[in-house]
């Protein structure tokens, strides 16, 4: 059984509006911070909720158009109700939730590439996925930036009728086979895996390595080096092709529903229909890898959201020398340093959707907004790790889980190091690369 984080009820609100208090709150004891005798009053009847329960203090939600604002509550009500404690035990377990990607399939959450939805209701939904379990918010951006997307971009008309109504209703995956087991942040100029065009087909050599639902997928999208002209093309490899081969990748600290493999291709013979035709090229992929970037960006404010919730509903319940953790001074430092990095992420966040909507989007802010939200996620989930004492180190009360978590984010999608360098390279003009 888990111990860990009680959901707070979302709250339908009003902008501005501040939360009120429940009867029948989730969370044992709550804190007015206006006068001393309401928090002791609050504090001896036990019926008050927190304020900020959605700990959203910017009012970034209210951004999004009222549809969007009403799809959000109810995708996050469902995420917090359904996902975020199951997930605990999917993770200790290193199993993936079939069950729970079918309900995530329901909210519509396989197709917010393709749905015509705003910039930043979908980034509010990677956050909201990530706040309940990061793994799952992984396979959704993956799936949505780098199969749909790239499909939906670079496919063949006959590609998008054959994968998009499956993918988007999430009763398909895909997988993206970039990183190589000796090339990962220099995967565009290393790339080894081989393509070579063989009466009608194309023929794939090599090995992948940290591939997202390898083992689960029914393609993989394979990056491989045309041996004709040297161009690294993009290939759809439906999983069953003889010589295709993915073992699961076991005991990783983090991440640990999503299902990452070793891929081996021997040898593997698909139709030439199978390459992407606006995929001929790596640098055709930049766009979308540039927001997959983003993507990990958002989950960085996501799960700093969480380690947030899981801190204060601990400081809250926890008593030692006699009262709560929440009354220590250097407790409520710790949270309100958590909170501090997770609303400067989310509002670094949602500037950056407002860019990415006017078509202005570029590398050096999506590696700049990566970077910086997960370095703070870093520090977030360190902290409240440390808030919780030993139970911290559980992953059965969820901060343990996040911990572990924090680690994959700062280093998928080029790790921390490198996208700083295409930051510090944008700003002066020299690379420091090699
Ligand atoms: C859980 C998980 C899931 C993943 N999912 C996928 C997936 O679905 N598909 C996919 O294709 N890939 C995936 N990846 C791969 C991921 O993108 C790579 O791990 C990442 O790009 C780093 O590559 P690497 O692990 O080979 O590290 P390396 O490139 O070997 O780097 C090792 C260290 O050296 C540093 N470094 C490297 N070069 C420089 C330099 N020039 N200057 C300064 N420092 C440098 C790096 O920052 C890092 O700290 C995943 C990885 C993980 C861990």
């Amino acid at each position: 059984m888990t111990k860990g984080y009680v959901p707070v009820q979302p709250q339908g609100r009003a902008s501005g509006q501040r939360a009120v208090a429940e009867s029948d709150t989730a969370v044992e004891i709550g804190e007015s911070n206006t006068a001393e005798t309401n928090t002791e009053a609050a504090v001896e009847t036990n019926t008050a909720q927190p304020p900020f329960p959605d700990a959203d203090l910017m009012y970034i939600v209210d951004l999004l158009p009222p549809d969007e604002r009403l799809r959000y509550q109810e995708v996050r009500e469902f995420l917090q109700s359904r996902i975020r404690a199951a997930s605990i035990d999917y993770w200790n377990r290193e199993e993936f939730p079939f069950g729970l990607l079918a309900e995530l399939g329901k909210y519509g959450l396989g197709g917010l590439q393709t749905d015509g939805t705003s910039k930043l209701f979908k980034g509010l939904m990677y956050v909201e996925v990530a706040r309940a379990d990061v793994s799952l918010s992984a396979l959704v951006g993956i799936h949505n930036e780098l199969i749909v997307g790239m499909i939906d971009e670079l496919g063949s008309e006959e590609q998008k009728a054959r994968w998009l109504p499956g993918l988007t209703a999430f009763t398909q995956l895909g997988a993206f086979a970039l990183t190589e087991p000796d090339h990962g942040s220099d995967i565009a100029g290393g790339l080894e895996t081989t393509a070579r065009l063989d009466g009608g087909e194309w023929v794939l050599n090599g090995a992948k390595r940290w591939i997202g639902a390898g083992t689960i997928a029914d393609f993989a999208l394979v990056w491989a080096r045309d041996v004709a002209d040297q161009h690294i093309k993009g290939f759809i490899v439906e999983t069953d092709r003889a010589g295709y081969t993915a073992t699961k990748i076991a005991n990783k600290i983090g991440l640990r529903i999503m299902q990452n493999a070793d891929i081996v291709l021997d040898e593997v013979r698909i139709p030439a229909a199978n390459l992407l035709p606006g995929a001929t090229d790596f640098s055709k992929a930049n766009e979308l890898l540039r927001d997959s970037r983003a993507w990990v960006g958002w989950q960085g404010a996501g799960i700093q959201l969480a380690a947030f919730d899981v801190a204060r509903a601990y400081s809250l319940r926890r008593r030692q020398f006699g009262k709560e953790l929440a009354r220590f001074q250097l407790i409520q430092q710790q949270l309100a340093e958590i909170l501090g990095n997770a609303t400067a992420s989310l509002a670094l966040m949602a500037q950056l959707a407002r860019i990415q909507e006017d078509g202005k989007l570029e590398m050096v802010q999506a590696a700049m907004a990566k970077a910086t939200t997960t370095r703070l996620a870093r520090a977030s989930v360190a902290m409240g790790r440390s808030l919780m004492g030993g139970n911290g180190i559980s992953s059965d009360y969820e901060m343990g889980k996040l911990f572990g978590d924090a680690e994959i984010l700062y280093t998928y999608e080029g790790s921390y190091e490198i996208n700083s360098l295409i930051v510090a390279r944008a700003v002066t003009g020299k690379s420091a690369f090699v």
